[in-house]
């Protein structure tokens, strides 16, 4: 009986998809221990391969050490960067959380302008208007009549 698939997906999963020996695109979950000498069909027993790396180690029998612990130490690494990732994941997540905050500020910062900035053309307008007023009153009390 072969690996299930839940099994074989989750030993793609803790290898990264690579082979856990070469660190090269892995292509098959092999057994450590065969399964003709009754070899499990467990995650403990299973390894992701490359086909070159398979040839290599699989039928051996005196590699089978050597196999298990390359795999634990390839999961080991794939865990720490998975852990980083997380990581980085978070300090982004920390950093654009006041986003939406400061947009909001911004919003209401933007409308205060634009409402000032009416008024101040208003008043420009205002005192504009009063100045051609006094000048145009200015100019017919100047003006001589006929
Ligand atoms: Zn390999």
């Amino acid at each position: 009986m072969p690996f299930s698939e839940s099994v074989k997906q989750e030993i793609k999963y803790k290898s990264g998809f690579l082979c856990a020996v070469c660190e090269q695109l892995g292509v098959d979950v092999h057994h450590i221990v065969p399964e003709e000498v009754d070899g499990p069909n467990t995650i403990e027993n299973g390894i992701l391969l490359c086909p070159t790396c398979h040839d290599l180690y699989d039928a051996n029998p005196k590699k089978r050490k050597f196999l298990r612990d390359r795999r634990d130490y390839w999961y080991s690494i794939c865990e720490q960067r998975a852990g980083s990732v997380v990581d980085v994941l978070q300090e982004i997540l920390t950093r654009v959380a006041p986003i939406p905050t400061l947009l909001t500020q911004l919003q209401l910062l933007t409308q205060s302008h634009q409402e000032l900035k009416a008024v101040v053309s208003a008043l420009t307008t205002a005192s504009y208007n009063q100045q051609q007023n006094e000048s145009t009153s200015a100019s017919v009390v100047a003006t001589p009549p006929e």
